[in-house]
């Protein structure tokens, strides 16, 4: 089952890609993981995923131990400055960066263990008041200041976009967090790439690529729904 689905996912971003004039290779599909089973996410595996999404530090952890070094692994949730410490090594993409506060804790921690940490600036576009990220007006001002830590590299940009019935809805909020990305990079600030926007989820991924999404973040297409009462 999630094999086919994953499958499914992935003939859907080559699609996008073809529709949107972009090579497959431009886009990563990252499957999220979040409250599965390992045994899932070795099935996910076996259909040929290699990135995996956690929105919890211990869980990432756990599963990061059992499961073979080849895999890629990115921290999507809300990350608690008390965590950070378990997660610099493991995660190879911290994409919920949204305080100066986090990236300074993830900055000090990634010297002491002398690793280079990329992050993204996780931005609310749709300025959602249940959403954590900062706002688009506040988001350069947050990564010029985060830019001149030590032994962290700002990639790009992360969104989450509303819950939508419509993907079409989502679109705007899409081409903002890409127009942002853009004039960021003109502004060619130290340390700061743009190369990675995390845009996307199962009801809206492929409109998120045809808008220039680097990184689809894909859970319930691929493993089902979630079962948080479990
Ligand atoms: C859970 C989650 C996803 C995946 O959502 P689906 O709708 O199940 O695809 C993507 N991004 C973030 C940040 C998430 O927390």
């Amino acid at each position: 089952m999630i094999a086919e689905n994953y499958q499914d996912v992935e003939k859907k971003v080559q699609k996008a890609c073809e529709k949107s004039k972009r090579e497959r290779s431009e886009v990563t599909l990252i499957a999220v993981s979040k409250t599965k089973p390992v045994q899932m996410i070795r099935e996910a595996m076996a259909a040929g995923a290699e990135h995996f999404g956690e929105n919890k530090v211990q869980e990432l952890c756990e599963k990061y131990e059992v499961l073979p070094q080849n895999l890629h692994w990115h921290m999507i949730g809300h990350l608690q400055r008390n965590k950070v410490k378990y997660v610099v090594e493991k995660a190879e993409l911290i994409h919920s960066v949204d305080s100066l506060r986090l990236a300074e804790e993830i900055s000090r921690e990634a010297v002491k263990k002398n690793v280079q940490v990329r992050i993204l600036i996780e931005v609310n576009v749709a300025e959602e008041e249940s959403k954590f990220g900062v706002s688009t007006e506040d988001a350069e001002s947050l990564i010029r200041k985060a830019s001149v830590l030590p032994n962290i590299c700002i990639c790009g940009l992360m969104t989450i976009a509303p819950y939508v019935e419509n993907a079409e809805e989502n679109r705007p909020i899409f081409r903002a967090l890409k127009k942002l990305a853009v004039d960021i990079k003109k502004k060619n600030i130290d340390n700061v790439s743009m190369d990675v926007l995390s845009m996307g989820m199962t009801g809206d991924y492929e409109v998120a690529i045809e808008e220039g999404a680097t990184m689809v973040r894909v859970g319930t297409g691929i493993f089902g729904e979630r079962n948080y009462a479990l």
